[in-house]
């Protein structure tokens, strides 16, 4: 089945402030967006809104994938459903490693009695690690413990490649990184691309776009996508700033 991710009309308050004022986005397997705007736009807060955190508060709107109605399910439910959230700042989690981590994740999402089997899990692992051009040794490091921030980003993507998500929502995936593991998150990403995932990268700079090539870029600006084109609006935003976009926005 094809995936499909609808919000429609959503509005989120956190601690009684309205932040998301009315949001609307499909997004189809196969296909990247890319949101872009300034700090404090909403960005976030439509991240975690969509994977279930308690503390976003939708009072107006739908969000469903494939039909189901995802604000009626918990985080995890969500995450069984198919959502993936990569983290802005992974944090360590020593005495766990990569590996391991991994198959307990996979664990709570198949549930009691469907566990995968070491072997398979060890033949999955090696094939993901492979096509992100990982070295074996890495699955058996403690999880984040200290990991360079390229290699944090880039076990946020074998995350991604070994859940196997419908919709992967990345949160400012590239700050801090210098251009090398920029490329890698890209790279990563772009392998993982397929017919069946819907990406949502969200970012405040235009530089991973270059690498990722989304097929829409949406701009988010007081809660709302104000303005939506293809990979050159991006590169105009990089140019201009959000300013022009404001005024268009008020001038109409
Ligand atoms: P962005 O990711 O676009 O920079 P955010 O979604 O993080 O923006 O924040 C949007 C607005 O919501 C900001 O004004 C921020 O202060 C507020 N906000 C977001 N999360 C919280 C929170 N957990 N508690 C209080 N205010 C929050
Ligand atoms: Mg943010």
């Amino acid at each position: 089945m094809s995936t499909t991710l609808d919000i429609r009309n959503l509005h989120v308050q956190v601690e009684g402030k309205e932040i998301i004022k009315g949001l609307s986005l499909t997004v189809r397997g196969g296909e990247v967006h890319a949101i872009m705007g300034p700090n404090g736009s909403g960005k976030s807060t439509l991240a975690y809104t969509l994977t279930g955190h308690p503390r976003y508060e939708v009072t107006e709107g739908s969000v469903t994938l494939n039909g189901q109605d995802l604000l009626a399910m918990e985080a995890d439910a969500r995450s069984r459903a198919g959502m993936f959230l990569a983290f802005q700042y992974p944090s360590e989690v020593p005495g766990v490693s990569v590996a391991n981590f991994l198959r307990t994740a996979i664990n709570a999402r198949r549930g009691e009695g469907d566990e995968i089997s070491v072997m398979e899990f060890a033949r999955k692992l090696r094939a993901k690690m492979a096509m992100l051009e990982m070295d074996d040794a890495f699955a058996g490091r403690y999880l984040n413990e200290g990991f360079s921030g390229g290699e944090k980003k880039r076990n946020e993507i074998l995350q991604m490649a070994m859940l196997e998500p419908k919709v992967a929502i990345l949160d400012e995936a590239d700050s801090g990184l210098d251009i090398d593991a920029l490329k890698i998150v890209a790279n990563g990403v772009n392998q993982l691309r397929n017919p069946e995932l819907g990406v949502i990268v969200i970012t405040h700079y235009q530089r991973i776009l270059r690498y990722l090539k989304p097929d829409v870029v949406h701009v988010l600006m007081n809660g709302q996508i104000v303005h939506s084109g293809g990979d050159e609006l991006a590169e105009a935003l990089e140019e201009k700033g959000y300013d022009w976009i404001k005024e268009d926005v008020n001038g109409r």
